[in-house]
Order: structure tokens, then C-alpha cells, then sequence
């Protein structure tokens, strides 16, 4: 089982300012490379790198391994949907491999950066501690937040998955934060509702500007960081018990990209660029594996948009942020009660049920 882990990075002034740089000019490569690709109409790594790679080595001064990469990842994404032409946000992953990053022991990793290598510090959860041998091949340098992290993917031992009976979707939304595919739905109002009282506080104390207002600024930013992740422990805690109360595993969409590395569009991205969903992710996956509730990452295409009763894919099914009703054959649920649904289906013919004596599909 593939379990993210996101570690926190605490780098010097410098150090931040070059790992800004060289995600910049990482991502503005990337951009560069997508409109040849487009041009050419070619999704091709070998052919793409002889067309670009010198010029992008010149014109963004990328190491020949960043160069690569940034072809890889504009492949990756040109592959998805040849109609449109890739685009990349600047502050957009940055995927290290080991020839550009490696782990110093206990607690330093480095980095290589437009400047050469950086070695910082890391921080990471108790929890965390065990799998940080785990720790093996690419990681995805992720800003939230004016904070970086690295994402890393660990390979866990698999849970033991005899008893499982069925599957429990959950889908991970904005208003609310979890609802599986029974229709219960996990907290999110609350939070939203504690978003916005700071946000506004937040937009008067700015405005002002003063020593004070920043110092208070910084308490109510930490402050809602706090109440977020304990929400998250909370909602974690009640979907791995309610599984594993039912025998059921776990199915929740692949966010990170941990199956596919790309770009994520719409209703994804603005989840992606949310540390608070990274946080879910990772706290039901740690949890589920510690009470031996197997977890299955479902491809996250259009599950908004795709009908339980008919399969239909339609984006107007999808008529507002809360309803879904199919255009085809009428089928109406609350919107993320059916992705709930969509993501439960497509774990259970991902993952046929195991039972003791079943010698598979
Ligand atoms: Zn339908």
C-alpha cells in the first residue's frame, strides 16, 4: 500500500528564496515545453527532449535531471488531453527524484536548487517518524501557504484484507469536508463558517497594518491551522471506525497523484492547492492502516460528473455545487453523496472483493 507523507521543510531565508527560484523557473519551464509539444503534437518524452532539451537548458539554466523532468511532467499532462494545450501555475509541484534530492540522516534532506544542492531541515510528525526509512524514489516539492513540503510516497505493508465485505467511498469536498457513500457527511460547515469570521478579521487587521495587528495576524492564522487539523483528526477518526465497524475498506480518490503524476484541473486543483485535504488524506490513510482498514486511491476523473444508475459522464450533471441530477436518466442526489458513490464503484471493480477462497475475478 502507497501511504503520502508530507514533510515539512524549514529552510534558511535563502534557502526558501531558491526553492522559490527554482520552482519558478521549474514550472515556467514546463510552460515553455507544453507550447512546443502542442505545436508538434507530440506526447513523445524522446522525441519532445530532442526538440527542447538544449533550449531549455540554456534558456532556463534547469540542471540536465531538472530538464527532464519537466519534459516528463509536460508529457504526462499533454497525454491526458491532446485538444488543449498544458498550462503550469508557477507555484505548481516540483518532482525530485533521487539523483536531486537525497536524505541526510536524522533530519536534513537536500536539495538541488538553480544555486547547487541546499541541505535543510525537515520536520515531521511523531507518527511520521517510523515510515521516514520507507521513504523511496520521487517526492513532490509542494508550496502551501508560503510553506514548502516535500510529498513523499512510502510503501507500507498491506493490511489484511480477508474480511473485507465492500468498500466505503468518501469524497472529499469544500462545503462538506468528508461524505461517504452512505450519505453521512463529516463536518466542513463549521470549519468554513471559522474561515471566514478570521478571514474577515483578518482583511480589517491588515488593512491597518500596525506591529500589533501583524503579531495578531499570525495568532489567528495559527489559530485556525489548529482548529483545521484537529477538525481533520475528528472526521478521520470517525470514517476509519465506521469502515472497520462494517468491514468495509476505505475508497477515496487518488488526490496526490500518487497512481498518475500530472496536472489536476477544476474541482481537483482547488482541492490539491488545499494543505487541509493533503491533511485528511494522509491522517485517513495512517489511521485506516493502523486499524487494518485496506485503503484503495480511485482514479479522480469526473467523479462529480458521472451518474451511479446510467454512467453517464456529463458536466451539467453536475447543476450546482450541492445538486447532482443526471441528464440522461433523471437521477437526482445530493452532489457529493453520488462522487461518494462513484468513488465506492470504482474501487469495488478495481479491487474485487478478497475472500478467503476467492481465486479472483
Ligand atoms: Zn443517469
Amino acid at each position: 500500500m502507497k501511504l503520502t507523507l508530507a514533510v515539512k521543510l524549514g529552510p534558511l531565508a535563502n534557502q526558501h528564496a531558491a526553492l522559490l527560484q527554482i520552482m519558478e523557473r521549474f514550472n515556467a519551464a514546463c510552460d515553455g515545453i507544453a507550447e512546443v509539444a502542442f505545436r508538434e503534437k507530440t506526447a513523445n518524452k524522446i522525441r519532445l527532449q530532442r526538440l527542447v532539451y538544449g533550449q531549455i537548458r540554456d534558456r532556463f539554466g534547469l540542471s540536465s535531471q531538472m530538464a527532464i523532468r519537466a519534459i516528463s511532467k509536460v508529457c504526462e499532462a499533454y497525454k491526458r488531453d491532446k485538444t488543449i494545450r498544458p498550462r503550469f501555475r508557477p507555484h505548481g509541484a516540483v518532482p525530485y527524484d533521487q539523483r536531486i534530492m537525497s536524505w541526510k540522516a536524522p533530519d536534513r534532506v537536500s536539495l538541488l536548487t538553480l544555486g547547487g544542492r541546499e541541505v535543510m531541515p525537515y520536520r515531521f510528525v511523531e507518527y511520521q517518524r517510523a515510515r521516514m526509512d520507507r521513504i523511496r524514489g520521487q517526492a513532490d516539492l509542494i508550496l502551501g501557504r508560503n510553506v514548502f513540503y516535500l510529498y513523499c510516497t512510502v510503501d507500507a505493508p498491506e493490511a489484511p484484507a480477508g474480511k473485507i465485505q465492500d468498500y466505503l467511498g468518501v469524497d472529499l469536498g469544500i462545503v462538506n469536508l468528508a461524505t461517504d457513500s452512505d450519505g453521512e457527511s463529516f463536518g466542513g460547515e463549521q470549519v468554513e463558517v471559522k474561515r471566514r469570521i478570521s478571514s474577515h478579521r483578518r482583511r480589517n487587521l491588515q488593512r491597518k497594518g500596525t506591529k500589533a495587528c501583524r503579531r495578531k495576524l499570525r495568532q489567528i492564522s495559527g489559530r485556525q491551522r489548529r482548529f483545521q487539523t484537529d477538525t481533520n483528526h475528528c472526521i478521520a477518526k470517525r470514517v476509519v471506525a465506521k469502515a472497520k465497524g462494517s468491514s468495509r475498506g476505505i475508497a477515496l480518490e487518488d488526490l496526490l497523484g500518487i497512481r498518475e503524476r500530472g496536472t489536476v484541473r477544476g474541482r481537483q486543483r482547488a482541492r490539491h492547492a488545499n494543505w487541509a485535504f493533503g491533511q485528511l488524506c494522509s491522517f485517513l490513510e495512517y489511521k485506516a492502516q493502523c486499524a487494518g482498514v485496506p485503503v484503495v486511491l480511485v482514479d479522480p476523473g469526473n467523479t462529480s460528473r458521472t451518474c451511479l444508475e446510467c454512467g453517464t459522464v456529463d458536466k451539467a450533471n453536475r447543476r450546482s455545487q450541492a445538486d447532482f441530477r443526471c441528464v440522461s436518466c433523471g437521477f437526482a442526489a445530493p452532489a457529493d453523496h453520488d462522487a461518494a458513490r462513484v468513488i465506492r464503484a470504482r474501487a469495488v471493480v478495481m479491487q474485487p472483493m478478497v475472500s478467503d477462497t476467492a481465486t479472483g475475478p
